[in-house]
């Protein structure tokens, strides 16, 4: 699905399978609004204790289509090896130069799975670069308006939530898709528990944070810049 097209929104991460976990409820809405979402996995996944990089390339196809994406580019980063490199970071902006989203999403910091954070660290440079004029890049110097971070597995205080509920269902059936990752086999070593159980983890993890909110399923978010608020009353959600 390399057709570079306009997009709003782009979501960024390390390896096939880690947008539909973390954001997949947030990327399908998106869609449903009418908005053209795309994906941008960094590696390939070559390094996976489970599959190859074909079968997870025919894997993330299938989520593409669950998900409705308008796009979905793989940059075949070196998978558990993922570095904040001037290259890699020049990687990104190209794409970012080439499809112009008005939001992209990144992973958190201080992850797991260091490939995760520095995933994140080369996504926002890769933002920041595509915006000045003198880098070795074709295009114009375009930046996206607004970066959200994902947050996943880590104790951190979200600054949001979205809420997924209607979307929870197709997010599972996307994830569902990577069928060498999650698959109960057992004839295959144990990979990261929550691997061996990924839909009781989303059920926990989206419902926690629904039930912050007060819906039944959500997904959350970091907005490093302050949230400008014109009407306060116009906020949603309920003190007590
Ligand atoms: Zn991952």
């Amino acid at each position: 699905m390399t057709e570079f097209t306009k997009l709003d929104v782009l979501a960024i991460a390390a390896h096939r399978d880690d947008t539909e976990i973390v954001c997949g409820g947030t990327i399908i809405k998106m869609a449903d609004l009418g908005y053209k979402v795309g994906l941008l996995d960094l590696t390939a996944g070559e390094a996976g204790s489970r599959g190859d990089a074909q079968m997870r390339a025919n894997e993330a196809d299938c989520a593409a289509k669950v998900m409705n994406l308008a796009f979905r580019h793989n940059l075949e980063m070196p998978d558990a090896g993922l570095f904040l490199t001037q290259e890699n970071a020049l990687a990104v902006a190209d794409i970012i130069r080439k499809t112009t989203p008005e939001m992209v999403i990144i992973p958190t910091h201080k992850q797991r799975h260091p490939d995760h954070s520095t995933a994140g660290d080369i996504s926002y440079r890769g933002c920041f670069l595509a915006g000045l004029g003198k880098m070795p890049l074709d295009g114009e110097p375009y930046r996206p308006r607004k970066i959200f971070y994902s947050v996943s597995f880590q104790d951190i205080r979200p600054t949001f939530i979205i809420d997924i509920s209607d979307q929870f269902k197709r997010k599972c059936d996307a994830v569902a898709c990577y069928k060498s990752q999650f698959e109960e086999k057992s004839d295959q070593r144990e990979v990261y528990p929550p691997a061996r159980n990924i839909f009781d983890y989303m059920e926990i993890q989206n419902r926690r944070y629904g039930y912050m909110i007060g819906v039944k399923y959500g997904e959350a978010y970091i907005q490093k810049e302050m949230l400008a608020v014109d009407d306060p009353l116009k906020l949603t959600g309920k003190s007590i």
